[in-house]
């Protein structure tokens, strides 16, 4: 094959995912990342011999992320470890391992809602099991789809009711039909993001139960196995330099401007970075149909979090009190009935803490717009971050007595320090605002016509998340790989 050159904005699972297959096809592959570091949110960062992860704290491969790894022969090279999910409130923990457990534990803690729970469970066993069933034979690579249709109507003939069920429906909603006790649904509600579709909601517990992971080593290891890929394969990537501008010329992309001024030129430019961003700032309203910039203008970003990092040193007595994790993740409801989320990974993975140390992660979400970002409101930034850092560290004391005394590490990050490090908008955590009401539908080749130009990562197919950035990317992948084959035969002719 000729080597087409392939220009790619963003280091992030989905630059460094699209950049592999491309690579690995002979193209001659470049990613600008901005950052001093690859991974995007699926990065770490180390303090003291801490492990920190920078965004998720574990994913579901959801039938994407295992066999893309498996694909590129990189299965072998990075190993993850299963994660876990409770709710806890009080002093009761419920551990999220499968729909009968959860069901039998919910029960003796409010045995008044036996005919609700029962109902609500089964609809989640089904719809959850039928859907880890439908992704897990190829469908998100548009294979097997016949064959997985038939073997569910098979197997799991109910799954079609629960679909059903799900279909038009929220998360808020369907706990609304099925759940009678406030407090019972308030315990619900608090899991995922705040307002997503019934089906994402039967894929949530999908991922709880059976497909929740950990990479061992942090999650930069996981960006750094596809990253030696690359290189391994002839790509490069330059880190610390920002892409300014798509360069287009008569309707197609045939470049980039970095920060410093300089040109580079490429037969195609695929942008992993942020797509509202993308569109106004690199490539240009005047370039854009006034429908797309219309569609852009209304969009809204998926909630953003503040997140707070300890690093634990250990005691007789702490170490007693971290038992209180069942599993590595807990939503915990405070006693005034507001939700953190806590993850212990150094639970299931203790190579990313010292001996005998924990890395914690405390997290709550936190609209973008209560945080001041003028350049004359540093000094009130901080104020209001360190007063936040220590309301979330009191909250997660409710849940685990003592953490205050066992911290030797802490680090917090706001909406505002998320996107700064990634430039997603808003600090946005996994591409656009998980609620139908609010989800921007994209007919890329209507909406875009630019050629040459490919858009992929969390914001090119709903909901986002680490599947989707890498799924996008297998897409265009092959899509370039495909019209890079034409031009080469083409040419020979
Ligand atoms: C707190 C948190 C929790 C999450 N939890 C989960 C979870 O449980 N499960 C799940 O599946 N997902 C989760 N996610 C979402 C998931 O991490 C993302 O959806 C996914 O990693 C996005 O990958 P990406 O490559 O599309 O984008 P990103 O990771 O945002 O990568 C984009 C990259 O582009 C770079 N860039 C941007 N602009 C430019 C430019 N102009 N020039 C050069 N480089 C540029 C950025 O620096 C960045 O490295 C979570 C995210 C966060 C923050």
């Amino acid at each position: 094959m000729s080597q087409k050159k392939i220009i790619i904005i963003g280091g992030g699972l989905a630059g460094l995912t699209v950049a592999a297959y491309l690579a690995r096809a002979g193209l001659k592959v470049t990613i600008f990342e901005k950052h001093i570091q690859i991974g995007g949110y699926v990065s770490s960062f180390v303090r003291k011999g801490f492990i920190f992860p920078s965004g998720p704290t574990s994913f579901g491969s959801n039938g994407v992320v295992f066999p893309v790894l498996k694909e590129l022969g990189l299965d072998e090279k990075q190993k993850f470890v299963e994660s876990g999910f409770q709710i806890s409130w009080e002093n009761h923990d419920v551990a999220l391992d499968n729909a009968n457990s959860v069901y039998k534990s919910l029960l003796e803690l409010y045995p008044g809602e036996k005919r609700d729970l029962s109902h609500y469970f089964r609809w989640v066993k089904i719809g959850a099991i039928g859907f880890h069933e439908s992704i897990n034979n190829g469908m998100m690579f548009g294979r097997n789809i016949i064959k997985t249709i038939v073997k569910l109507i098979i197997h799991h003939p109910l799954f079609i009711w629960a679909l059903q069920v799900a279909k038009k429906q929220t998360n808020r909603s369907l706990h609304n039909h099925f759940i009678d006790n406030d407090d019972l649904r308030k315990k619900m509600n608090q899991l995922g993001y705040p307002v997503m579709s019934g089906k994402n909601t039967l894929g949530m517990w999908g991922t709880y139960f059976f497909d929740s992971w950990v990479p061992i080593g942090g999650f930069q290891e996981f960006a750094n196995t596809l990253a030696s890929f690359v290189q391994q394969n002839g790509g490069e990537i330059h880190v610390g330099e920002q892409v300014n501008r798509i360069l287009v010329k008569d309707g197609k992309a045939y470049g980039v401007e970095l920060n410093d001024g300089e040109i580079a030129h490429s037969d195609f430019v695929v942008s992993a970075a942020d797509f509202k961003c993308t569109c106004f700032d690199l490539i240009g309203k005047e370039h854009l149909p006034k429908s797309l910039i219309h569609k852009l203008e209304n969009v809204k970003p998926s909630e953003p979090v503040f997140s707070v990092w300890l690093g634990l040193r250990n005691s007789a007595e702490f170490s007693e009190k971290l038992k209180r994790f069942k599993n590595s993740h807990a939503y915990f409801t405070c006693s005034d009935g507001v939700d953190i989320q806590l993850a212990l990974l150094s639970k299931d993975d203790p190579s990313i803490a010292p001996p005998e140390k924990h890395c914690l992660t405390i997290r709550r979400l936190s609209s973008y717009e209560n945080w001041p970002s003028g350049r004359n409101e540093i000094e009130n930034y901080k104020i209001i971050k360190n007063a936040n850092c220590e309301e979330l560290i009191a909250r997660a004391e409710e849940f685990l007595p003592g953490l205050r005394a066992h911290i030797e590490v802490q680090e917090s990050a706001t909406p505002l320090t998320f996107e700064r490090y990634t430039s997603n908008w808003k600090g946005s955590t996994a591409g656009w605002n998980w609620n139908p009401k609010f989800l921007p539908h994209f007919d890329f080749e209507k909406d875009l016509p630019l050629k040459n130009f490919y858009p992929i990562g969390h914001y090119v197919f709903n909901p986002g998340g680490v599947p989707t950035a890498m799924i996008t990317a297998w897409y265009i992948a092959h899509e370039i790989i495909k019209e890079s084959e034409v031009d080469y035969l083409r040419s020979e002719l």
